[in-house]
């Protein structure tokens, strides 16, 4: 009998283009998926341990599918991806409710395990394996406009508070050849829109053919020109001038970076081990702009690192009133077992500090951003739709070149479309328009 698999992904992107991976790997052992959790057979969570509130998640999860199970005794439920991997076996002493647990490079070792699992087997596969990019898989999207293209797995960065390295191991890169194939396949099909995707994408390097990032971008952009090509994650001691130069030299590459800062203070990032100061950050930031007129930049911060003062607080402050960020993605440090700063540096800023030092970075972001997205009023953006507002069914939701998040009068236009739209109100994270 044909058996029903449902996934569960949590986390970054990277665990959402995992997910289309393990889709085709399933499917192709007669697998079919289901969106609800009650009629599948197998449950697979694909979880993240980025921070403990991520893991305390999956837990909950857990305990709810323990449950199902009481009614359906045959229903099974792999945990896998990066809590697995940072937890390793001890998972299965954290909830009895897990049949097998595979890593982000064991994969393709899931037919095995599950059909253990169906025979009562309970395993784990966790291994790293440092050459693995899954390439020859062809992912099974669920989309049909916007696509995640993974051009790199791990991070060979060793940030004290980050878990990343020790979740996806070493670096690899995909080779030139396999990513162009796949870009190229979704122009083909239509797709508008492409995501490059690595946990730090400016260290791609293909050795066989030479081939570094700003090359991969150049030659994505021109093997797919319909569609926008976007990529993310960068880290600024590795952004280069010639990267940035390929962004301003083509119109289908968005003009838009992810620059991950994390603090405005150079002590910080100095036990942070960033690997780069705030002035540094800054000289990257004033290179991004004189190249790139007009781009916008988003960033990470985090609030409440172990050592950090009032001082160091100010100086993210400051750093963000200086560069002004379109939007940052904002959170207070927790500690992650296992990393630097958990064995070496004191967790020693009160929980009460951190939460308020976060409340001011985000207060100072929304009006920051507040202030940026009125001063689109009146000017007018090339959107792409990407779906029905959550406003009204009147309204599309889309986003320009820049990552603005535009909603605007539906009027004859459908998800897909490339729409001008004048812009005539916005909130801080939001503008608003007509199609023009
Ligand atoms: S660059 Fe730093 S923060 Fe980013 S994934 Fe690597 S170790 Fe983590």
């Amino acid at each position: 009998m044909t058996k029903k698999v449902h996934i569960r992904t949590f986390g970054c992107q990277m665990n959402q283009a995992d997910t289309e991976i393990i889709t085709s790997l399933l499917q192709d052992e007669g697998y079919v998926m289901t969106d609800s959790e009650d009629s599948a057979d197998l449950v697979i969570l694909n979880t993240c341990a980025v921070r403990e509130n991520a893991v305390e998640k999956i837990m909950n999860t857990l305990n709810n599918l323990k449950g199902k199970r009481r009614l359906r005794s045959d229903l099974l439920v792999g945990v896998i991806g990066c809590v697995p991997q940072y937890y390793r076996e001890k998972m299965f002493g954290m909830s009895d409710g897990i049949d097998f647990l595979a890593g982000p490079d064991t994969y393709r070792q899931l037919p095995l395990l599950i059909e253990n699992a169906q025979q009562g087997i309970r395993g784990a596969n966790l291994a790293f394996i440092p050459e693995e990019t899954y390439t020859g898989i062809e992912p099974v999207r669920t989309g049909s406009i916007s696509a995640f293209v993974p051009v790199m797995r791990g991070c060979n960065n060793r940030c004290a508070f980050c878990v990343v390295p020790y979740t996806r191991g070493k670096e690899r890169s995909r080779p030139m050849k396999s990513v162009i194939d796949e870009v190229e396949q979704l122009e083909e099909a239509g797709y508008r829109e492409i995501t490059l995707l690595g946990q730090n994408v400016n260290s791609y390097f293909d050795d066989n053919a030479g081939c570094d990032f700003a090359e991969l971008l150049e030659r994505s952009s021109r093997a797919a020109k319909r569609a926008r090509i976007r990529f993310t994650t960068s880290h600024p001691k590795d952004i280069s001038e010639s990267l940035v130069r390929v962004i301003a030299a083509h119109d289908n590459i968005c003009n838009t970076i992810h620059l991950p800062v994390q603090s405005g203070s150079t002590r910080m990032l100095g036990l942070m081990n960033r690997g780069h100061s705030r002035e540094e950050y800054l000289e990257k930031i004033a290179m991004i702009r004189r190249c790139i007129p007009g781009v916008t930049i988003s960033t990470d911060l985090i609030a409440g690192f172990c050592g950090e003062t009032e001082k160091d607080h100010r100086e993210t402050l400051s750093l963000m009133e200086e560069v002004r960020f379109d939007f940052s993605y904002t959170f207070y440090y927790s500690v992650r077992p296992g990393t630097y700063a958990a064995k070496h540096l004191p967790d020693d800023v009160a929980e009460k500090v951190k939460k308020r030092r976060l409340d001011e970075i985000i207060a100072l972001q929304n009006k920051i951003s507040g202030e940026l997205y009125a001063a689109q009023i009146g000017n007018v953006a090339a959107v792409l739709a990407e779906s029905e507002s959550k406003r009204s069914r009147e309204m599309l939701m889309g986003r320009t070149a820049t990552n603005r998040v535009v909603v605007f009068d539906r009027e004859d236009y459908k998800p897909g479309d490339l729409v001008s739209v004048k812009i005539h109100a916005s909130t801080s994270a939001t503008l608003i328009g007509r199609p023009q």
